[in-house]
């Protein structure tokens, strides 16, 4: 039987790459999108069934056309996961404020596009199912982390508000919470100071955090289970974080 529509947000690097690594073994048709789709291109894939396509999920009309597009090729989309993020670590004392709305944009609006771009589909058909990415900073505070605590509880708040909406048909919204992974989320901090404490705390887990392909694993293992179970939540992180 054919499988069904995959689509993944921010594929490009990190944990959105892994992921659509993952499912591709699998051969499930995928929508590929991210801003930088020549990385996306690059990556080690069977793309005979990959439609990569350059959307800011911010823009929700680039992000809407692409997946109308995909389903045109694939059938109705089955997997959402609303990876997308930027983490622009600072204090708020003195932070570009600019930084706190690429946080909001990206990282809230961005998942609430994808949420209300294949919900309506999921809850007529009675199946589907989203995956969000949070973070353990949706759980808890970290210093030098206020905007982007704020961004990923949003991302706790309204998933598990949504899951409630939709449970009674039979639609999954789920929640992965990674601590720190070796991604090139951090290449983007514009603040010296609190990039140096942020490495200053990696040392107590010896410079290296966890693998992103843990958290893909995460991510197949929710989906994979029965369309009438739902994991809510995972939290996962390194053995060794301590925070
Ligand atoms: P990366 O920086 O490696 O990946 C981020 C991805 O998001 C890239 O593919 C990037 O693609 C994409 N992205 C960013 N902004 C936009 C946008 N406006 N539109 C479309 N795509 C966008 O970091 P991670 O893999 O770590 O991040 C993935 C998610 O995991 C994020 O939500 C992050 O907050 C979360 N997370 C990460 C943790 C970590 O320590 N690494 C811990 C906990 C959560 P492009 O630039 O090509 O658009």
């Amino acid at each position: 039987m054919e499988k069904p529509l995959i689509v993944i947000t921010g594929a490009s690097s990190g944990f959105g790459a892994e992921i659509a690594k993952l499912f591709n073994k699998e051969n499930y048709p995928m929508l590929l999108l991210g801003r930088r789709v020549e990385k996306i291109k690059a990556l080690p894939l069977n793309f005979d069934k990959v439609l990569v396509e350059a959307v800011d999920v911010t823009d929700k009309e680039q992000f809407e056309t692409a997946v109308r597009k995909a389903e045109a090729l694939y059938g109705k989309t089955d997997l959402l996961v609303n990876n997308a993020g930027v983490m622009l670590l600072g204090n708020v004392l003195i932070q570009d404020p600019a930084e706190w709305k690429q946080m909001m944009d990206t990282n809230v609006l961005g998942v609430l596009n994808g949420m209300q771009i294949v919900l309506p589909d999921m809850v007529a058909r009675e199946t589907g199912t989203v995956i969000n990415m949070s973070s353990i900073a949706g759980r808890k505070t970290f210093g030098n982390h206020a905007a982007y605590v704020a961004t990923k509880f949003g991302v706790h708040g309204l998933s598990e508000t949504v899951r409630e909406e939709v449970s009674a048909k039979n639609v999954r919204i789920s929640l992965v919470a990674p601590g720190a992974a070796e991604t090139e989320l951090l290449t983007h901090v514009t603040d010296q100071n609190a990039l140096d404490s942020y490495n200053a705390w990696k040392q107590t887990m010896g410079g290296k955090s966890m693998a992103p392909e843990a958290v893909a694993e995460t991510v197949k293992f929710i989906y994979d289970m029965p369309q009438s179970v739902n994991i809510r939540e995972i939290d996962i992180a390194a053995t060794n974080q301590n925070a």
